[in-house]
């Protein structure tokens, strides 16, 4: 077992994928045909939105996002550090400013008192990042919104068929973000996907997903020229997702609640069986949420173990185990350095950052797999 290491994520695909994908090429359409449409509302309807907008992959997502939100040069956006650089980047991308908050000792999510510490007058929206699959503090964030006129952009990567206070995420605030990464709880290959309950935001987002470019009539600025005619009305990309991996996504869809219970289901062996290993902090849990189990961190604690999180890292590498780090608070990264962010901002998620190690979880791990994955660190608990 030893030879290939465990993944910490990896997809699960069957067949009736593979059927699914195989059918789209002998059809007549490879992109921008029904089976985007069919996925975007399976989708919706899946996670509680009325609309949903299918494009390339999350990163994506977040930069239409953006755009439909209206950020703009010398706007603000509050988001976490501990979290991938793409929830930052998209704020770049519109010419943003990324303000980061720090996170709670617990949850890992980002504290809402330190977001109410970062706004300013320049403050246009928040990305609150659901980090592992835990829903943020919902309620609070959507009442800071209200209090100061902010758009709320959730970062749900992490999070299809997480609930919070009993509701799945995707349908609770302005948008909410999706990944298909194969790590990911579904995935298209890449993909990614915006849901939103507001037409105007799904027209921005469909018209922004194909250059900005309409061919509504009814929302022509100009006279039309003839059958032929379209506009381009802002400057949009081509985002659009094919046909090929919407219809891999519809096929996913239908296994995705198999996939949260084996995740799930993990989780809770990984909460039994680890408990008891006083140097490792397991996942903290709040009590009105239902997580989607993306990642499971646990904590390490040098002083109790004698050993650093870097000594963990490699030592469960080596048994083959395919650990991972998630992740280095953003503003570290050089570029963001470059453009003048200064270490020590956000002093939990730094600390928390030097302790993090993310165990393998997925849902094709097998329970030898995730036997195996406790019994090497009780060995190491053991050695110490
Ligand atoms: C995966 C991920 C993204 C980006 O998704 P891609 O599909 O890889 O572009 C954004 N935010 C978070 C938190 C992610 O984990």
């Amino acid at each position: 077992m030893t030879s290939r290491l465990i993944p910490y994520g990896r997809q699960y695909i069957d067949d009736d994928d593979i059927q699914a994908v195989v059918e789209v090429l002998k059809s007549d359409y490879l992109t921008t045909g029904p089976k985007i449409k069919e996925f975007e509302d399976k989708f919706a309807r899946y996670v509680g939105a009325k609309y949903a907008v299918a494009v390339v992959n999350g990163t994506a997502a977040l930069h239409a996002a953006c755009f439909a939100a209206g950020i703009k040069e010398g706007d603000e956006v509050i988001t976490t550090a501990l979290t991938f650089a793409a929830s930052a980047n998209c704020i770049l991308y519109q010419g943003g400013r990324p303000v980061f908050a720090d996170i709670k000792a617990d949850t890992y999510n980002v504290s809402t008192e330190e977001i109410r510490k970062k706004i300013t007058d320049k403050t246009k929206a928040i990305i609150p990042v659901h980090y592992t699959g835990q829903p943020c503090d919902l309620e609070e964030i959507k009442q800071i919104a209200r209090d100061h006129n902010l758009i709320i952009i959730e970062d749900a990567a992490h999070a299809l068929g997480a609930e919070y206070k009993g509701k799945k995420i995707g349908g609770l605030s302005d948008m909410s973000i999706f990944s298909f990464h194969p790590v990911k709880h579904i995935t298209t290959g890449e993909g990614g996907m915006i849901t939103t309950n507001s037409k105007k935001l799904y027209d921005k987002l469909i018209q922004f997903r194909s250059h900005g470019i309409t061919k509504d009539k009814d929302r022509y600025i100009n006279e039309s020229h003839g059958e032929w005619y379209h506009e381009e009305q802002f400057l949009g990309y081509n985002y659009r997702m094919t046909d090929i991996q919407a219809a891999l996504g519809i096929s996913q869809l239908k296994k995705s609640d198999e996939f949260l219970k084996r995740r799930r289901e993990i989780a809770n062996i990984y909460n039994q069986e680890l408990k008891n290993i006083g140097w490792l902090k397991l996942p903290y849990q709040k009590s009105d949420i239902n997580s989607s189990w993306h990642l499971y961190v646990i904590q390490i604690n040098e002083d109790k173990l004698g050993k650093s999180r870097d000594e963990v890292f490699e030592y469960l590498r080596e048994e083959g185990l395919g650990v991972q780090v998630h992740y280095i608070p953003v503003y570290w990264h050089p570029y963001y350095q470059n453009l003048g962010y200064s270490k020590g901002i956000c002093l939990n998620s730094e600390r928390v950052y030097r302790r993090l190690i993310t165990l393998p979880l997925h849902p094709k791990m097998t329970n030898d797999e995730v036997d195996y994955v406790i019994k090497i660190l009780h060995k190491l608990d053991m050695e110490r």
